[in-house]
């Protein structure tokens, strides 16, 4: 039975190095049956969807050359590994994935949602292969799966949400094929349809979510996020000096701090993992001896006196006015959301007024544009872009005081627990 769920990142991954202290932290729990959900390597990603934005543009040389920046990356991480080694049949193995990466790159007539799916998947394909053949050097025998074949979800490219009868059925069986003493190693991120023609994608960052997926499914004791940190911190460092690490906080709690920013962890991980009481342990893989985070059931006010600050950035802050006049009422909030809802276009803060509906979202011209087309006849609509948004969760009464110094407050919103800042 697979009780235990790792999940490591890109960071975690990055280079050979990595890779090797990864091995390690395997070795040392290889007794506990476990999963390894796995990302793509380092900021691979990004790289991906920069080769898919120079085909699409039809700068195929640039999109060659990007490709091959990809390919470079990936052969210096296997030469690091295995150098002169490298056993011929894994060679062939990722040779052939990018075979086919460069061949679904081909398809530029494709929606470019679509398009995005078939060919970004390959960073996470490529990675867990390599590995897997680590693992399996290292005398740690491991079984790779494919995630398509398991995380089952509609078709709603790049944001593809799991359809939860499917995909437990199917990874629910894997408790009955697993065999003792095997790690069992699969991609974040990656999900397919249920025909299995098409790869879907969960969203950016969406590893952890893939990992509480599977955990549910499994009815699994703990996931452990490996993380470049030591927990879960009350602010990113790069931005805030002193930070603290929470040790123990509430899923309740959790879910509030992803909402609003946290990018520790994905925002949908939290669901899968309180619904069966399935706790989570953020731990450092740099430190793996240093006391993780532990995120659970119980409830721990002690840590919620620790102040945490959230900064996200790229906001485009909205206002919308009835032009006739009438009072923002649920009637037109309603239209409102409807077209929201339509676009997949999630508010980050939203405030209200007698005639005026205000928020914020991640910056997405198309969106943007989109919600004006739409709403352009009833409603006026203004807007600004590049803005902040800064959350202060458990605030005190000069908590932010420094960061805010200099910024032009455009929003400000409270309520006993959170206060939020949209800042130009
Ligand atoms: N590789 C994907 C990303 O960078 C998924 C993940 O890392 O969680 O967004
Ligand atoms: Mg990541």
């Amino acid at each position: 039975m697979i009780k235990n769920i790792y999940k490591f990142g890109g960071a975690s991954v990055k280079d050979a190095e990595a890779v090797r202290n990864l091995a390690d932290i395997v070795n040392q729990h290889k007794s506990e049956d476990i999963l390894l959900i796995v990302s793509a390597m380092g900021k691979t990603t990004n790289m991906l969807e920069k080769v898919l934005a120079n085909f699409r543009a039809h700068e195929g040389n640039l999109g060659m050359d990007a490709l091959h920046e990809v390919i470079a990356y990936h052969d210096g991480i296997v030469n690091g590994l295995f150098g002169d080694k490298t056993n011929p049949d894994f060679a062939e193995s990722i040779a052939n994935l990018f075979i086919e990466l460069w061949e679904k790159l081909q398809e530029t007539d494709k929606p470019y949602d679509y398009q995005y799916d078939q060919t970004v998947c390959y960073g996470e394909l490529i990675s867990t292969t390599i590995i897997q053949e680590y693992l399996n050097q290292c005398d740690i025998p491991t079984r790779w799966l494919d995630a398509r074949k398991y995380v089952i979800t509609d078709d709603r490219f790049r944001a593809a949400s799991p359809d939860w009868d499917e995909t437990r059925l199917r990874i629910s069986k894997l408790n009955d094929e697993h065999i003792r003493g095997l790690v069992c190693l699969t991609q974040g991120f990656i999900g397919g349809t249920n025909e299995g023609k098409h790869t879907t994608t969960l969203g950016r960052e969406g590893s952890d979510f893939t990992a509480a997926i599977f955990a549910n499914c499994l009815d699994a004791e703990e996931v452990i996020i490996w993380k470049d940190v030591d927990g879960l911190l009350n602010a990113d460092p790069k931005r805030f000096p002193n930070t603290v690490k929470i040790p123990h906080i509430p899923y309740s709690e959790a879910i509030e701090l992803a909402f609003y920013g946290a990018t520790i962890i994905h925002p949908k991980t939290i669901k899968p993992l309180q619904n069966k009481g399935i706790r989570l342990k953020v731990q450092s893989f740099v430190h793996p001896e240093h006391e993780p985070t532990l995120i659970d059931g119980e409830h721990n006010s002690n840590d919620e006196s620790i102040p945490s600050y959230i900064v996200k950035d790229n906001q485009t802050l909205v206002s919308i006015t009835p032009r006739d006049f009438s009072f923002m009422n649920v009637h037109n909030l309603q239209i409102i959301f409807r077209v929201c809802d339509e676009l997949n276009l999630h508010a980050n803060m939203i405030q209200t007024s007698a005639l005026m509906l205000s928020f914020c979202f991640d910056s997405d011209p198309q969106k943007l544009n989109f919600l004006r087309a739409e709403l352009h006849d009833a409603f006026r609509i203004r807007y600004n872009e590049g803005l902040q948004l800064f959350t202060i969760r458990h605030y005190r009464e000069d908590s932010g005081k420094d960061y805010l110094q200099g910024k032009r407050i455009l929003v400000q919103q409270e309520s006993r627990s959170t206060i939020q800042y949209v800042l130009a």
